[in-house]
């Protein structure tokens, strides 16, 4: 396995491998940059299929991070890391190697919870590195920040597409009713849309057609209905050559990640008309959350800044208009061009809700 010659590596700054044999931990962290602050990423645990499923996939994330991060306006640059394994077989003896992993790192990379890990992972790898981030609510879930914030991009794409002050009457359909999905079709009824869902668990849609007075569909039909708005909420590259041409949604907006199966499919969804709110923007509220944690953590202040995703939608959509060119690849280099500028014109956008803290005082 070569990381040089990786189609995925782009300048990683780090790439490093870790294994633990007390405990049968094997994990890579991939730093993308520290650009703009510490990288930040999740902590995903998955059972790949090879290691080299497990470091592309380890590259992809932690670039798409720093890009994520650059555009949400947090102090922040992008990594991730990378447990091989079924999550079903985590222990505390594997959380334990793999939080002194990370704390290897000096808080040059930090963690949260991600596909296969929890908040509660987290808290308990926190009593081995504080850099192992991530709140639970009251209630002990994720913060509803990243509902929050995709709720906000939607509100952008209608305005942008349609131009619509509110949603009422808008028809959205929805992808996936997990933690993102479900609290996203509460906004979005709750404004009035006409929701049409679909999950793979039947009980939860049941009990959105009883909450949210929705349409529900079959899992396989969900990508193609006759709407406004389409918000993938579960899967990944869910746009391919074979789904595009059958869509009929004017418009899409949602939270899963990597939607566009490669870069060009950005490119199609535009060439058909339908308007394309890149992933990373809308779904930026987790990480928003995550960059507020610290002595006096506001939900409040975090919601605002989540509620900035509209304006960064607006920009990225009518700056794709203005030159000709798919929101997925003017989003890419609205990134790159706040990368280039550098930490000090970062500062000077970055919401002044963040005081720089040391994330050992959590600890
Ligand atoms: P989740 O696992 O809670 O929910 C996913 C839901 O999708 C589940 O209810 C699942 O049953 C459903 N699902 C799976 N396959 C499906 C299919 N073929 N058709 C319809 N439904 C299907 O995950 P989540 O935390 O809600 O995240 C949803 C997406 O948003 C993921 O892609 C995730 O990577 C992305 N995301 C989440 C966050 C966050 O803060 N949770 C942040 C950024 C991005």
């Amino acid at each position: 396995m070569t990381v040089f010659a990786s189609t995925d590596y782009r300048g990683h700054e780090v790439v490093s491998h870790f294994q633990d044999r007390a405990s049968g931990l094997r994990a890579i962290v991939a730093i993308h940059s520290t650009v703009l602050g510490p990288a930040f990423g999740g902590c995903r645990m998955y059972p790949y299929g090879d290691d080299e499923a497990a470091l592309a996939d380890a590259l992809r994330l932690s670039r798409a991070m720093t890009y994520k991060a650059a555009l949400a306006g947090v102090p922040f640059g992008g990594g991730k890391a990378v447990i091989i394994g079924d999550p079903a077989t985590k222990s505390e003896a594997l959380l334990a190697a793999m939080a002194r992993f990370i704390d290897s790192f000096g808080g040059r990379y930090q963690t949260a919870d991600d596909v296969g890990t929890t908040v509660r992972d987290m808290a308990f790898m926190r009593r081995f590195t504080p850099y192992a981030r991530g709140l639970a609510d009251a209630a002990g879930e994720p913060c509803p920040a990243t509902a929050y914030g995709t709720y906000h991009g939607i509100r952008a794409v209608a305005a942008h597409r349609f131009g619509c002050r509110d949603l009422a009457g808008l028809s959205v359909a929805i992808q996936g009713l997990g933690s993102v999905g479900w609290r996203l079709a509460g906004y979005l009824a709750a404004e009035g849309a006409r929701l049409v869902v679909s999950d793979i668990r039947p009980e939860t849609v049941a009990r959105a057609v009883q909450a949210f007075g929705a349409t529900a569909v079959a899992p396989d039909r969900i990508l193609f209905q006759d709407v406004d708005i389409l918000s993938p909420n579960a899967l990944g590259a869910v746009f391919d050559d074979r789904s595009i041409p059958r869509l009929r949604a004017r418009a899409i907006a949602g939270a899963a990640n990597n939607q566009l199966a490669r870069p060009e499919h950005g490119r199609m969804l535009a060439g058909r008309g339908i308007t394309y709110a890149p992933d990373y923007v809308v779904n930026a509220g987790g990480l928003i959350d995550v960059a507020h944690e610290g002595p006096g953590y506001d939900p409040q202040a975090v919601l605002d800044h989540c509620a900035d995703i509209a304006a960064t939608v607006t920009r990225v959509l009518a700056r794709a208009d203005a030159e000709g060119a798919a929101p997925a690849d003017i989003a890419d280099r609205m990134a790159e061009e706040r990368l280039a500028a550098g930490p000090e014109a970062d500062k000077a956008l970055a919401s002044p809700a963040i005081a720089p803290y040391d994330v050992r005082a959590l600890a």
